[in-house]
């Protein structure tokens, strides 16, 4: 028997494990969901929420090729060993995946298991991340190869199973979590995902490039695709080869006719291949989920003060930018680049958190969580690479720029709603006139220069820059830069 083993790829289109499968025969398409996962604390309720959607959209998608998902629940090495024995398991198909340190040691369990069973267990490149990759010389052109490449649909030549294996229902599943109540997180399956980006060509992408930094335009003018690329519900090569069909569409208009969308499709087209380009990293150095990637920074000294992390946990920092994004994150599970960016500048630099702590906190907020992105972005905005310039945000300049008129701080704000935007603007320098909105726990400017300083004293160590060289060779964009 062969199985089909769905894993962060749960979509029936474009899908090269499971056309490999048809091609060899019957087989049985199972998806494991593990509890012992969920524990973790990078993943939470609303990684759920979103995973049953595409759980329930992946059911119709293979019942209407005769094929049914099986669900099961517990350790998958078990539960792989149990098949086995009842009915010998010849071939596993699956995609590769680069997640955390907990499915990388599963992972590498059950690669030998299936050696000393003499299973063969077949991986396919699900993203434009090379396995067992020396250096990053002409990565992009292996990049380009694997998104230019032709997808695969061969669902016509499927053969039915005559063999089943014992199911769970989806509403079952619900036991296994922590619930968090009252989320507003956005939907999952891939019906969704194609909605989402038709109408990202047909209207809300239009300004992409212009309204993607301020949180008051970046919730509809983004794709809003990152939890679908996470959970597979649609795949990247699809996005990719989709909007580069639009661009050269655009292109093919009058100048008056193409609006702004040349500069949109330019400007999302060059994110997709860094969300690969970021994933490599980690795929190259798992560490970066616990360590530093320049060591040089090993010698920071930063407790984790749980006053100061449970007030940004709970958006109650006394500064209008950084509280309107957390509160917003907890409730909808997602926020725009740059107040990732921001939020995480500000845990890290100014309130001198430990990136862990706040890493596992964003992730477990994220419904896109997407490990490989998450530390190397983590860590770039931390001040740790060793290669990246060090950027912290001023989160009173972010509202002025972003949000000039408050309206989104208003939104999650409702302690700031009566008070004029001017007003916001300052009330880290006075509050008297929102009782009931926190004052500010730190001083921006005197945090954000002592961080700075710290920073660039460790830069100017002795052998800080030949171990930066290092980390350029294996991990930098080989990307020749604007002079
Ligand atoms: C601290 C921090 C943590 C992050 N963690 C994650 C994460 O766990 N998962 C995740 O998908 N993204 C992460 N990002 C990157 C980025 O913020 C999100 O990809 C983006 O906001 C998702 O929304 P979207 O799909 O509408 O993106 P769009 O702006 O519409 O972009 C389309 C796609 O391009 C890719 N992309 C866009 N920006 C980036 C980027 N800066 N780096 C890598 N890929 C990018 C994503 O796959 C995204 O879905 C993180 C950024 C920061 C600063």
């Amino acid at each position: 028997m062969n199985i089909l083993w769905f894993k962060k790829d749960l979509r029936t289109t474009n899908h090269e494990p499971l056309s490999q499968a048809i091609k060899n025969g019957p087989f049985i398409p199972i998806y494991i969901f593990e509890p012992e996962l969920f524990q973790q604390h990078d993943y939470s309720y609303r990684h759920f929420v979103f995973l049953k959607d595409c759980l329930d959209d992946l059911q119709h998608q293979l019942n209407a090729v005769s094929l049914k998902l099986i669900i099961n629940v517990g350790n998958v090495m078990s539960i792989f060993n149990d098949i086995h024995s009842n009915t010998p398991i010849q071939t596993i198909f699956s995609h590769e995946e680069t997640g955390n340190n907990w499915t990388y040691r599963r992972d590498i369990a059950i690669k030998k298991w299936c050696k000393t069973h003499s299973i063969n267990w077949s991986e396919y490149q699900q993203f434009g991340v090379i396995r067992k990759l020396k250096n990053r010389d002409g990565w992009s052109k292996h990049w380009q190869t694997f998104i230019n490449k032709t997808p695969i649909n061969n669902l016509d030549k499927i053969v039915p199973n005559p063999i089943s294996l014992n199911s769970i229902p989806l509403d079952q599943l619900e036991q296994y979590v922590t619930k968090i109540n009252s989320l507003d997180i956005q939907k999952g399956g891939s019906k969704q995902a194609i909605t989402l980006l038709k109408s990202f060509i047909e209207n809300r992408g239009k300004n992409y490039h212009k309204e993607m930094s301020s949180p008051v335009t970046a919730f509809n003018s983004c794709s809003r695709l990152s939890a679908h690329l996470t959970h597979g519900s649609i795949d990247l090569r699809t996005i990719y080869q989709t909007l580069s069909k639009q661009k050269t569409y655009i292109k093919s208009l009058s100048k008056d006719n193409q609006g702004s969308w040349n500069g949109a499709l330019a400007a999302i087209l060059g994110r997709l291949r860094w969300h690969c380009h970021f994933i490599q990293k980690f795929e190259d150095e798992p560490t970066i989920e616990y360590k530093n990637l320049h060591p040089g920074y090993d010698v920071l000294d930063k407790p984790l003060n749980l006053e100061l992390f449970e007030a940004w946990k709970a958006g109650k920092t006394g500064f209008p930018m950084v509280d309107a994004c957390m509160r917003a994150l907890a409730k909808t599970g997602w926020l725009n680049f740059r107040m990732r960016a921001m939020v995480t500048s500000f845990a890290c630099h100014h309130l001198w958190l430990p990136w862990q702590a706040v890493s596992h906190y964003l992730a477990n907020c994220f419904t896109d969580y997407e490990p490989g992105i998450h530390y190397s972005q983590i860590q770039m905005q931390a001040g740790t690479t060793g290669i990246n310039t060090i950027r912290i945000y001023n989160p009173v300049k972010q509202l002025l720029d972003h949000d000039p008129n408050c309206s989104f701080v208003k939104h999650w704000i409702p302690e700031l709603e009566s008070i004029e935007p001017a007003l916001i603007h300052v009330i880290h320098e006075s509050n008297l006139f929102a009782p009931h909105y926190p004052k500010p726990i730190i001083n921006e400017k005197e945090s954000r220069t002592i961080a700075r300083n710290t920073l660039f004293k460790i830069r100017k160590k002795p052998l800080f820059k030949d171990l930066s060289s290092n980390i350029v060779q294996k991990h930098g964009s080989r990307k020749k830069r604007k002079p």
